[in-house]
């Protein structure tokens, strides 16, 4: 065992949420996944590109990703070589930390927040420091000037789904000597992004993925937008061909049928508003989510019993066992057909503080 890396032998390793074998048969509210299919046009293209005899696939496909890019840039109002596409924004988060953190240096994000930052930290031998929230979505204790390499911003949160307010975040850009990763994973589902901070801040990446907001988390497609020499590092560091022929066509696809996209992300906000609405009528604890889930907290304070009740019923949500999350769960925003058998389960159900 001690060939391998010691951080390697003591780490865990990341436990994504459960994907049932039998996922038809579920609910399935506990990766955020959009319940909508993605825009047809993706279909289209990946059956194109594959052809009759899917002959192209012999080749490699574009290294640098540059018609998708370019399209990005269109959308994002930012120059080709101000981003960086990537196998899953996951990819790209791992990248920032490879770029910047060395062995045993510091990076820092929020608790709660996306846990996978720590997992990709301990890869790298990267110290991690955590800072809590406040009630007005500010972070606790964040020192006048922040030293470590790199900071993760979740906004809007998960688990949570509060958003900083854009000036709190170019403020945090003030105060960080390293990179300030902006986390924009739900951005599209809120009101407002922090794109503008990227032009006006030297040290602010912003990240993004297809998997929420344009149904896409089975093609594994994300990107970042940051200064021309940032993106230049990042480029040294990735797979040469991190996205393959199809994801490729899927890619662009997606991003050109922007009507569809809107309409789809404009349906998840109308059912989540609901659900919280709904969910708050039963006496729950909903706060205002800029994301495409909620994290909702029974009145008897069980989040663990609340997920057996649902999971009985094959509604598959998120519980977190740790001490701040576990009085509630955080459920994605499916359907409303789905949100409605979800809220009929828990309306069945006793949850009141007394029961
Ligand atoms: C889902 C998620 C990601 C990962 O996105 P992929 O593109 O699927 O890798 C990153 N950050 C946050 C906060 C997420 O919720």
């Amino acid at each position: 065992m001690n060939r391998l890396r010691q951080n390697i032998r003591d780490m865990a390793g990341y436990i994504p949420g459960f994907q049932p074998p039998d996922i038809a048969s579920w609910i399935k509210l506990n990766t955020n996944e959009n319940p909508y299919p993605p825009s047809p046009r993706v279909r289209e293209a990946i059956l194109a590109e594959l052809g009759e005899d899917a002959a192209l696939l012999r080749t490699y496909p574009s290294a640098s990703s540059s018609l998708l890019r370019e399209a990005a840039g269109r959308l994002y109002g930012f120059d080709p070589d101000w981003i960086i596409m990537a196998n899953g924004s996951d990819e790209v988060l791992n990248n920032l930390i490879r770029a910047c953190a060395g062995e045993g240096e510091e990076i820092g994000y929020v608790h709660p927040s996306y846990s996978y930052y720590a997992t990709l930290a301990e890869i790298q031998g990267a110290r991690v420091r955590t800072f809590g929230l406040t009630d007005d979505w500010r972070i606790a204790g964040f020192p006048g000037r922040y030293d470590g390499r790199l900071f993760f911003l979740t906004t809007p949160n998960s688990p949570l789904g509060g958003v900083f307010s854009l000036a709190y975040i170019e403020e945090l850009a003030g105060r960080c000597a390293g990179l300030l990763v902006v986390d924009e994973a739900y951005a599209d589902f809120a009101g407002e992004n922090a794109l503008e901070l990227v032009k006006r801040c030297d040290n602010v990446v912003v990240t993004r993925t297809l998997s929420k907001s344009y149904a896409l988390a089975g093609m594994r497609l994300g990107l970042a937008i940051a200064r021309p020499a940032i993106i230049a590092a990042l480029d040294k560091i990735r797979d040469h061909y991190n996205l393959d022929r199809l994801a490729q066509a899927a890619c662009l696809a997606a991003l050109e049928d922007q009507d569809y996209f809107r309409r789809r992300c404009d349906q998840v906000v109308a059912t989540r508003e609901r659900f919280s609405a709904a969910l708050r009528a039963l006496g729950f604890t909903v706060p205002s989510s800029g994301g495409n889930f909620i994290f909702a907290t029974p009145p008897d304070r069980d989040g663990r019993r609340l997920y057996d009740d649902l999971y009985r019923s094959r509604i598959l949500v998120r519980h977190f066992s740790d001490p701040l999350l576990a009085h509630g769960v955080r459920i994605s925003i499916g359907t409303d057909e789905e949100m409605a058998r979800t809220l009929a389960v828990i309306a069945g159900g006793k949850h009141d503080a007394t029961a």
